[in-house]
């Protein structure tokens, strides 16, 4: 029906399988991070943008890791906004991955780990490395296979787990097969076959358990007084690269949160995550002069997450609001409330139309 081949159809799997899910919420992602229009005719239907240099970094180290650096790539990265997918195609000659940002970011929140995200990204650059995309016969199962075995092996080279370079396969992908892929059961099979050969390679430096003990100190027979224990303050301030201009890691004195990211003018600005004291992931996505701005993800501490705008520092435009019990509302926020229509979709599937003003609930129109 258009010129559009393609490969990733597993990704339409991806979709599906997410579909019960995630339906409408295309409607509500405002993706604007360096939205620059590229060229008409591309594989977007309606806008097209430069890949983000978060979305670079992920795949330059994807190619590194199977062994082929800088140079070596032989396809673009582009992202088409709300179309819900990720895929490896070829127009006219010039080779794609596809992904809507807004879609990863969902996977990374229904998996809770990035590597669901970065297994899928491995997954469709697969495709293009193995020379799928250029038969024009779309994807067979074989070629799954291989792409997934592809992606088992990065995963591994990346520092993922066995456990993490499947998880997207076990959450996502339905448990039956059809004409272009296999079951889920052959999928993850072969994953763990590309996981284990990476492994052989370059194994894991795993602890030694059955390293001797050492002998048992010994007694003290005196009371003496106990030497104090040098004190493990944790660093603070600028730990490490540039936290003026450039890209740095910073962990704030007072709330012993860390921050890793680009900067602008001492403060954050650009793409960054941060982290809880404890280590958690609390932010992901764009700020701005020091504060959240753009888009993003944020993992509050009482078990919710919310996907989507952020203004000066608050939740502020459209986004997904999941709640721990399962629910999500899907609509618009302003200063951190609830307000103005959504979708509230409850965990057991049943959705209804909502209004808020000022997180107060009203009657939809
Ligand atoms: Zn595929």
């Amino acid at each position: 029906m258009n010129l559009l081949f393609r490969t990733g159809l597993a990704l339409g799997l991806w979709t599906l399988a997410l579909s019960a899910w995630a339906q409408g919420e295309e409607r509500f992602s405002t993706w604007t991070f360096g939205a620059q229009k590229t060229q008409r005719g591309g594989p977007c239907d309606v806008y097209m943008f430069k890949s983000n240099d978060h979305a670079e970094k992920v795949v330059d180290n994807i190619l590194r890791s199977a062994g082929m650096g800088f140079g070596k790539r032989n396809f673009q990265v582009v992202e088409c906004p709300r179309t819900d997918n990720c895929y490896a195609t070829i127009i006219n000659g010039v080779r794609y991955i596809v992904y809507d940002n807004s879609f990863l970011k969902l996977v990374e929140d229904r998996t809770h780990t990035d590597w669901a995200a970065i297994s899928i990204m491995a997954h469709e650059i697969g495709h293009h490395i193995l020379g799928h995309t250029s038969d024009g016969m779309g994807s067979r199962p074989d070629k799954e296979l291989q792409a997934d075995y592809f992606s088992g092996f990065v995963v591994h080279n990346l520092g993922g787990s066995l456990e993490e370079a499947q998880i997207a396969i076990r959450v996502l992908q339905g448990e039956e097969g059809d004409a272009s892929h296999p079951p889920r059961r052959d999928r993850l099979a072969t994953i763990e076959k590309g996981w284990r050969e990476a492994d052989s390679f370059y194994p894991r430096l795993v602890k030694n358990s059955s390293s001797p003990t050492p002998p048992p100190a010994p007694e003290i027979v005196k009371n003496e007084p106990k030497p104090e224990p040098p004190k493990t303050e944790t660093r603070t301030g600028c730990i490490d690269g540039n936290c003026d201009d450039g890209e740095g890691v910073y962990i704030n004195r007072k709330t012993l949160e860390r921050y890793e990211g680009e900067w602008q003018e001492s403060r954050p600005h650009g793409f960054g995550i941060q982290f809880y004291a404890n280590g958690k992931k609390k932010y992901e996505g764009e700020f701005a002069n020091g504060k959240f701005d753009g888009n993003g993800t944020l993992w509050l501490s009482n078990g919710n997450i919310y996907t989507g705008d952020f203004k000066t520092g608050t939740v502020h435009g459209k986004g997904v609001l999941l709640y721990a019990n399962g629910d999500r509302y899907m609509g618009e926020f302003r200063n951190g409330q609830r307000h103005g229509q959504g979708k509230y979709v409850y965990a057991g599937g049943r959705q209804e139309v909502v209004y808020y003003v000022n997180d107060a609930r009203r009657k939809a129109e």
